[in-house]
């Protein structure tokens, strides 16, 4: 006889974008290390995201790697609801993955405009809202947006990727009064410079500028701002929501 009040728990699922690499892989290593079933996700770098899921497993939890080019919103979507019907579940979504595209606003082609906001807009609000009718149902759940310092402060050069990343901040505080009442969390973060590949592809002088603005002087490390999403996602988080937390070293103190 089996007796329900004995049986195991299920694992949450937590599906994080752009998970092959930088960021959001140290983001799903860590939500993987504290107990979460995880949806590895990838554009182009399946070989990578294997990798990361591998590792994932590494911690006991099962880790499932989705492929899907997130330049196309309706993907997006697609990939939200393959991963509930694979994985049965999805208490978290992280939307991490993005790009830039930079360049002066006078010289800006349509399509680098384009691409930059369906990628890192368009394509978080498909993600939500197919993750939001799920967890409408369950009564629960945890959507952490990786935006950018950039998003609060502005940068020039990049038109935009500021326009995504503080599109992504007002989605985040519309969505968290929006689904508030049913138990849904909507927070976003604000990463300054981390090291990265988006980062390494800077040149040497932006990065050396980058560097003398910011007062704990270093770049930020991907597990560091995977330790806030991991905390924005726990239980501990459960009365924070709207908000946008930066992990800066300093560079724009609030
Ligand atoms: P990254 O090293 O360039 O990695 C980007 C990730 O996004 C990869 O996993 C990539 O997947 C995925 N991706 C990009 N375009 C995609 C597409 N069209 N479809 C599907 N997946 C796609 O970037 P990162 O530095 O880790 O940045 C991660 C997030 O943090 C981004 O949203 C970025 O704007 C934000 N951020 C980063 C910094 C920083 O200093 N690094 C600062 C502020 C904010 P594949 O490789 O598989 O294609």
């Amino acid at each position: 006889m089996t007796d329900s009040k004995n049986a195991p728990t299920p694992r949450k699922v937590a599906l994080v974008t752009g998970s092959s690499r930088g960021l959001g892989r140290a983001v799903a290593l860590k939500l993987a290390a504290d107990g979460f079933d995880v949806a590895v996700h990838y554009g182009r770098n399946a070989a990578e995201a294997e990798k990361a899921a591998a590792e994932a497993r590494e911690h006991g939890v099962r880790a499932e790697v989705f492929g899907a080019d997130l330049s196309a919103p309706a993907h997006a979507t697609q990939l939200v609801e393959a991963v509930i019907v694979q994985m049965g579940r999805l208490d978290v979504l992280v939307n991490n993955a993005g790009i830039t595209r930079d360049g002066l606003a006078v010289r800006m082609k349509d399509e680098d405009w384009d691409a930059v906001i369906q990628t890192n807009l368009s394509s978080a609000f498909a993600a939500c809202r197919a993750a939001l009718k799920h967890m409408m149902r369950a009564r629960s759940g945890r959507i952490v947006n990786i935006a950018s310092v950039v998003g609060l402060t502005g940068n020039a050069g990049q038109a935009n990727y500021v326009a995504s990343k503080a599109g992504l901040i007002g989605l985040t505080r519309a969505l968290a009064k929006e689904y508030g009442g049913r138990g849904i969390t909507v927070n976003a973060v604000a990463p300054g410079f981390i090291q990265s590949d988006m980062t390494a592809a800077l040149p040497e002088g932006v990065q050396k500028g980058y560097l003398d603005s910011i007062p704990l002087a270093r770049f930020g490390q991907p597990e560091e701002v995977a330790a806030l999403v991991a905390f924005l996602a726990s239980e501990g988080a459960g009365y924070i929501t709207g908000q946008t937390v930066g992990v800066d070293g300093g560079l724009n103190p609030s």
